[in-house]
């Protein structure tokens, strides 16, 4: 329990937590590492971090300047704890499907938000593509300039996951990892953690866990890029290898659909006073399917990589909830009260 010197160096060394249902249904142990602890609420701190340090020594981020990003919301609250911390403004795009809560959240932080609609990548009005052009000419008027983060194809967002996430799991259970699975947004969580336990562990089990509209299970299990279905968690699914994907295959790739996935939120949330959001529930149904296809007496990593209550207005909602066909939970639907 040390001092940390500063905000942006509380980010990382995040619990491991055994989820004890998950591992009674399956005979494993599987671990989840609560990146919801981190100062911003996600697994994202760290690649806002890494990305940020990195541009600074290359000298391509100077004091008092922009940074641009486009996000699905995490990456962008992390650039903002860390910007703030560090002297640097921001400046996030977000597609405006994603949650109200991360849209306030990055607003109470004082990011200055850029809402566009959500239009697949190869449109040049995708978020991405309008980031890219923003920081462009941000670039030529900022008098201190202005930084693209680029998440998707900046490999130091991969870097921060070799260089801590992957460590940390390799020390928190003595090295006692037999599989190693999450979902992918940018991929730098799994590319970059899959890297670091691989080079310790040769035989770890590396799992994808891909909601549907993403392509990249069609593309490792069958050779074509390809997204069918749609899911309601945000910050996952991929329809194109990344540079943060290049070079990298799972050992075994799973489809999780949202009826299977959102059951496990709640389970989690009701059974183990977890609340976590979609992303996480994908992440632990892939857990537990990478669990069976491994067998009994295994220890299995994945990501818890927010709170739920970044997404209180959709996944708690049972409105919401039903008009996406998906089981409202009883608590919910109580919505808590106790006559007095
Ligand atoms: N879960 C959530 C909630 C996210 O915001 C993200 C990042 N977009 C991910 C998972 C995926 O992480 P990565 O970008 O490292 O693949």
């Amino acid at each position: 329990m040390t001092i940390r010197s500063d905000t942006p160096s509380a980010i990382g060394g995040t619990p491991l937590i055994r989820l004890r249902r998950a591992s009674e249904a399956t005979g494993c142990t599987i671990l989840g590492k609560a990146e919801f602890m981190n100062p911003g609420g996600s697994v994202k701190d760290r690649a806002a971090l890494f990305m940020i340090r990195d541009a600074e020594r290359r000298g391509v981020l100077r004091p008092g300047g922009v940074i641009v990003e486009g996000t699905a919301g995490n990456t962008g609250i992390g650039l903002a704890l860390v910007g703030n911390a560090l002297g640097y403004r921001t400046v996030i795009v977000i597609p405006d499907t994603q949650s109200q809560e991360k849209k306030d959240m990055l607003r109470l932080m004082g990011a200055e938000l850029v809402e566009v609609p959500a239009v697949p990548f190869a449109n040049p009005n995708n978020y991405v593509k309008v980031s890219g052009r923003l920081a462009e000419r941000l670039a030529r008027e900022e008098p201190n300039g202005a930084l693209w983060a680029n998440q998707f194809d900046n490999v130091a967002n991969r870097e921060a996951h070799v260089e801590t996430t992957g460590p940390e799991i390799l020390e928190q259970t003595g090295g006692a990892v037999d599989g190693f699975i999450c979902a992918v947004g940018t991929g730098g969580t799994l590319a970059g953690t899959a890297a670091a336990l691989r080079a310790a562990k040769p035989g770890v089990a590396i799992g994808l866990a891909d909601p549907l509209g993403s392509a990249l299970y069609e593309h490792f299990a069958h050779g074509e890029l390809k997204a069918q279905g749609s899911s309601i968690t945000e910050g996952i699914g991929q329809g194109r290898i990344t540079a943060n994907l290049e070079g990298f295959r799972p050992d075994v790739a799973f489809q999780i659909p949202d009826e299977e996935a959102i059951p496990v939120v709640f389970d989690l949330l009701e059974h183990e006073g977890l609340c976590l959001g979609g992303s996480s529930g994908v992440n632990v149904a892939g857990a537990m399917r990478l669990a069976r296809h491994l067998g009994p007496g295994r220890t299995i990593v994945t990501i818890l990589c927010d709170s739920g209550t970044r997404y209180q207005s959709k996944l708690f909602n049972p409105a919401f909830l039903r008009a996406k066909n998906l089981p409202v939970p009883a608590w919910l639907e109580r919505g808590g009260g106790i006559d007095p």
